[in-house]
């Protein structure tokens, strides 16, 4: 699984930070980012900002997009994590890309 953020819909407000602060953080321009192995990907529209998801962080990442005010976090899922009992918000089903050629660059 793969997430990012559309920074000129980010609200600022910290809410995905609260549901997950390993892959979401808060800059000093008071926009979140994602955080790929302890390293902010700061590449506004750009592949550079898209952050493999450990799975145990699956859950809260899908969490932190449900409640994202801004519907700001796009995900993408890779077929393991499709097959897993996640439930998913409706809401949110426009922002989940579900692929199948992501590989294991997600596994921790
Ligand atoms: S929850 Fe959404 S709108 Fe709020 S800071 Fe995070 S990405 Fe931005």
């Amino acid at each position: 699984m793969r997430v990012w953020i559309d920074q000129d819909l980010c609200t600022g407000d910290g809410l995905c930070v609260d549901h997950c602060h390993d892959v979401f953080t808060l800059l000093e321009d008071g926009i979140a980012y994602v955080v790929e192995d302890g390293e902010v990907q700061n590449d506004p529209g750009g592949s550079g900002s898209l952050a493999p998801v450990p799975h145990k962080h699956v859950d809260s990442v899908i969490k932190a997009a449900e409640v994202c005010p801004g519907e700001c976090i796009f995900i993408e899922i890779d077929q393991a994590d499709a097959e897993r009992d996640v439930e998913v918000d409706v809401k949110i089903a426009a922002r989940i890309e579900i692929r199948d050629d992501l590989g294991d660059e997600a596994a921790a």
